[in-house]
């Protein structure tokens, strides 16, 4: 019948209509961004990096409104920001871009985990989190790394492309965003892709206390930590398990269960 689309693109050809925001909270310069670039410039001729000038783990969804931003154009569709990654994401989405909104928006890969409640304060789900509130498929991408030991950055753009061209393909829920963490491993070594729930750890074990020079105490937040037992497979337990974990997780974070018994209680 004429006006029936006769040319079928290939599935592994890059997309011209899929516009791709990538950011991340390591900054920039990090090795892990540069990976996730090359990775989606296989899925896209559209790809557009707005991402913080300096480091911004742990930054969550911090939004700086006391100050002006300054974003620097470090190439064509390469921008630094002297902010967060949220302001990143928004300042990309409503103000780089607003001929065109992006259709995607990829996180990371970051430096080390991005698991159980490291979500809460994460700056790389943050950024991710953020397309999702402005209403556009985002996912987080994490490398999990071990202490002292080079980052296995060739896992995570290796197995990326495949994994982010199946999630593209699935629907999504409204209000959701995907934290994905590739394992500490060749990529020979990984067994297969799960798809989990997030974690909890001991966070108890997360501040460690010692003594400056001077006798005077200090803590220091951050170390090794374990899991908390759970009955549902978790993201932690995924990446002991040598696989990838994909979570999906929700923007709207309302306790359904409490709202109800709260209703009963207030009257
Ligand atoms: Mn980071």
């Amino acid at each position: 019948m004429a006006g029936t689309a006769t040319r079928k693109a290939s599935s592994k050809a890059p997309s011209k209509s899929l516009r791709i925001l990538i950011s991340n909270d390591d900054g920039i310069q990090s090795p892990g961004i540069k990976a996730l670039t090359r990775v989606a410039q296989l899925l896209s001729d559209d790809v557009w990096v707005v991402a913080p000038e300096v480091e911004q783990s742990a930054a969550s969804h911090s939004l700086t409104v006391r100050r002006p931003l300054r974003v620097k154009k470090l190439a064509p569709r390469r921008f630094a920001v002297d902010g967060t990654p949220t302001d990143c994401v928004m300042l990309a989405v409503l103000q780089i871009l607003e001929d065109k909104a992006p259709d995607l928006v990829l996180s990371g890969f970051n430096n080390g985990s991005n698991l159980a409640e490291d979500i809460a304060h994460s700056g790389t789900v943050a950024a991710a989190s953020m397309g999702a509130v402005l209403g556009i498929r985002a996912m987080a991408l994490s490398q999990v790394t071990t202490q002292g030991q080079k980052t296995k950055w060739t896992t995570a753009e290796t197995l990326a492309p495949d994994l982010i061209r199946k999630l593209l393909r699935m629907s999504w829920a409204g209000d959701s965003l995907i934290n994905v963490n590739f394992p500490d491993l060749v990529t020979a070594s990984v067994k297969g892709v799960t798809v989990t729930h997030q974690g909890r750890r001991r966070v108890r074990e997360t501040i460690t206390q010692s003594s400056d020079p001077f006798g005077r105490p200090y803590y220091w937040i951050g170390g090794p930590r374990t899991e908390k037992s759970a009955s549902k497979v978790s993201d932690i337990t995924a990446i002991n398990e040598c696989c990838v974990s994909v979570t999906p997780l929700r923007l709207d974070l309302t306790q359904e269960k409490m709202l109800r018994n709260m209703r009963k209680a207030l009257g």
